[in-house]
């Protein structure tokens, strides 16, 4: 797991919500939650549907390389 702080400025960076896997997954649309590179994975059943990390903030600010921090 990375060294992302789990903070509310970060939960309002999170751009997991507009992910496609995320959109795909019922469960995870009705828990709310993301920021998963700091709080580590889902519990949902999640299925691939592509990964948009890249272009999130808090992964360029904190030097990330990984993807799918949903499910890992
Ligand atoms: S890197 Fe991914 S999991 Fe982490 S805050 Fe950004 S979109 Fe969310
Ligand atoms: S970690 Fe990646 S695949 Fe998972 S919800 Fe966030 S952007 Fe989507």
């Amino acid at each position: 797991m990375p060294n992302v702080a789990n903070t509310p400025e970060n939960f309002k960076k999170c751009i997991c919500v507009g992910c496609p896997t995320y959109q795909a997954a019922e469960c995870l649309k009705s828990s709310g939650e993301k920021l998963f590179c700091a709080k580590g994975k889902s519990e949902c059943e999640i299925a691939s549907h592509g990964c948009i990390c890249a272009a999130c903030p808090v992964w360029t600010g904190n030097g990330l390389n990984a993807y799918y921090y949903c499910k890992m």
